[in-house]
């Protein structure tokens, strides 16, 4: 019998965070939505893949696929890319997020029917744990225990050193844009004093003007920082940021697919390229990234848009057989209270996710979390992550100077 697609499952999950997460965008309102795809084959095998999508539910997106997909061949991964995702054709549906959670579980599929884990599928696993970023974010307060809330310098010292202590992280990536920068630089420099000998990243998703982000890049200049991510919009002003800043760039939204990739090459602007195995579309497109990095001279990590533990898997399996990482990864993954995968969500030790040995992606849908999240999801519906829930009627510009007051401590309403 051939490992042909038989059939394609989609269920919109919702998993609470411990509290909201503000980015200079909006906010994660206290929760994560996510769609998990089940790939099913012929043969009775069943593939795991996972899809973002800004607070919504995709599964509508991955239904109208199975007519495409029916009776594919799940080796034939080449060929799905241009069954799918066709360069000229996705000018009118950009499929490129969907082919990437029926990688994951093509790729899973494989992995069980051959007794072999993905990394050993693409290569084979060069670490045996992965190294993360505790990556924080400016928080509201959790609206039912009213605790969680990282506003100020000392609330982010305290969580910081939480998580330190619960995760053993040496890295730490401060979410800003969204505070004024001289407000968020004031934050930043406390963070470093806190932690003498680590190492940090800021990240304000490219919400500074070139003049904050000189002002802030100089500000930062003695403090042992992995890099400056996203500073300012687009590759040009990238650019132009260092002339003024020496401090390696690094970037997960200006250079996105190969295109950018090739005109980063040419004008130099980014250092480090921030690989996701959502938006490169699979696994296998970041590893070949990587691979044009490594030629190239530029470094790498492994970016995170949001994870329950199918997509954080195709994070370890990837970051596993990189051999040009050269900087922790980040997973939002540890501001989840709970996961949809067998034996809750997945540790971290000293720091590090181990990656998984087990056949495939090493994951299991636990089928009453699964239930029990989907439950959640219907009676939560989406929420639009790009709105800040304390500043209705709010929205950013870029460059931004519609900046939320760090004065005011809000417990806006969630749903
Ligand atoms: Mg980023």
């Amino acid at each position: 019998m051939p490992t042909t697609i038989a059939n394609i499952r989609a269920t919109p999950v919702t998993v609470p965070l411990e509290a909201p997460l503000l980015h200079s965008n909006g906010a994660h309102w206290g929760r994560f939505v996510r769609t998990i795809v089940e790939v099913e084959t012929a043969d009775g095998y069943v593939g795991l893949g996972e899809m973002g999508g800004g607070g919504e539910d995709a599964t509508r997106a991955f239904a109208g696929l199975l007519s495409y997909l029916k009776g594919h061949d799940v080796f034939a991964l080449e060929a799905m890319r241009f069954a799918i995702c066709n360069p000229t054709a996705s000018l009118y549906n950009n499929r490129t997020q969907l082919h990437a959670a029926l990688e994951f579980a093509c790729l899973d599929i494989m992995g069980q029917k051959l007794g072999v884990p993905v990394h050993a599928l693409l290569g084979g696993k060069l670490r045996d744990v992965v190294d993360f970023a505790s990556y924080l974010f400016f928080r509201y307060a959790n609206p039912e225990a009213g605790e969680g809330e990282v506003r100020t310098p000392e609330q982010l010292v305290a969580h910081a050193a939480a998580l330190k202590a619960k995760h053993g992280f040496t890295s730490h990536k401060l979410k800003g844009g969204v505070y004024p920068p001289m407000y968020e630089l004031a934050c930043y420099r406390a963070l470093a004093t806190s932690l003498p000998g680590e190492r940090f990243r800021y990240d304000p998703n490219c919400a500074l003007s070139l003049a904050d982000a000189i002002a802030f890049g100089k500000g930062i200049a003695d403090i042992r920082n992995d890099y400056f991510e996203d500073p300012v919009w687009g590759m040009q002003q990238m650019k132009r940021l260092k002339e003024f800043v020496p401090l390696p760039t690094a970037t997960n939204s200006v250079v996105i697919d190969f295109e950018q990739l090739a005109e980063n090459v040419r004008n130099g602007a980014v250092d480090v390229i921030l690989l996701d195995t959502t938006f490169w579309g699979g696994i296998r497109p970041c590893i070949k990234a990587a691979g044009v990095c490594e030629t190239f001279g530029l470094g790498v990590a492994v970016h995170s848009s949001g994870e329950l533990g199918i997509q954080l898997a195709t994070m370890l399996h990837m970051g596993a057989v990189v051999p040009n990482l050269g900087y922790a990864a980040d997973a939002h993954y540890h501001h989840l209270v709970d996961d949809v995968i067998v034996g809750g969500p997945l540790p971290y030790e000293g720091g590090a996710i181990r990656v998984p040995d087990a056949p495939g992606l090493g994951v299991t849908l636990d089928r009453a979390k699964l239930l029990q999240y989907h439950e959640l999801f219907r009676e939560l519906g989406g929420y639009p992550y790009d709105r800040d829930p304390g500043r209705p009627g709010w929205y950013p510009l870029i460059p931004n100077d519609r900046w939320a007051d760090p004065n005011v401590s809000l417990r806006p309403r969630l749903t």
